[in-house]
């Protein structure tokens, strides 16, 4: 292969001994090491998991399927999210919803199973914009550490809104959603 000028130039640039150990570039490290030590609690450091970092308003964490103001679920189980999401990681079953199940579910089908695989999921909030029904969005929790991958599998039970502790997704709402979706 043959060498432009500019190759030569800096292949034939000799090293001092100084650069040759890396001195510069490891003291330069232990500078900004020293500078973030020396800030301590004033400086961006968060005593996890006691104190978390805040998080931005439209951070993607882990889901939630909403449910309305009377405690039924959104989700009919129509399947637009697992159709938009890239990563494939959304799988359900629908039912029909019987006259007794009136306040559990919103419409006449629902979502008997939700699945989604938290190994496969991007983040990328896809299923979010797909829903009609403003059922699902991410939040700002983040996923549970597991030990097996069973464990990643969140099913209705780590998805669906607890009444007691609702989340609040107003900051994720697109315009079309807060208009069309009551
Ligand atoms: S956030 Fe993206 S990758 Fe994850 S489930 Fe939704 S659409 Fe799929
Ligand atoms: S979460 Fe929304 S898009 Fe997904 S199945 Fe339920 S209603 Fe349809």
């Amino acid at each position: 292969m043959k060498l432009t000028n500019k190759s030569k130039v800096v292949s034939n640039k000799k090293m001092t001994f100084a650069e040759k150990i890396y001195l510069p570039s490891i003291i330069k490290g232990m500078m900004i090491t020293g500078k973030h030590a020396l800030q301590g609690s004033k400086g961006k450091v968060y005593s996890y998991p006691e104190v978390h970092k805040p998080r931005a308003k439209v951070w993607r964490g882990r889901h939630v399927l909403k449910r309305d103001e009377q405690g039924r679920e959104r989700c009919t189980a129509c399947g637009l999210c697992a159709v938009a999401c890239p990563a494939e990681a959304i799988t359900m079953t629908s039912a029909e919803r019987t006259k007794e199940q009136k306040d559990l579910y919103r419409e006449e089908k629902y979502a008997e199973t939700y699945e989604i695989n938290m190994l496969r999921c991007i983040f990328c909030g896809m299923c979010e914009e797909a829903c009609p029904k403003s059922a699902i969005y991410l939040t700002d929790r983040l996923v549970d550490v597991e030990d097996s991958r069973g464990g990643f599998i969140y099913g209705k039970d780590k998805l669906v809104e607890d009444m007691n502790n609702r989340v609040d997704i107003t900051d994720r709402q697109q315009e079309r959603q807060k208009n069309t979706v009551k």
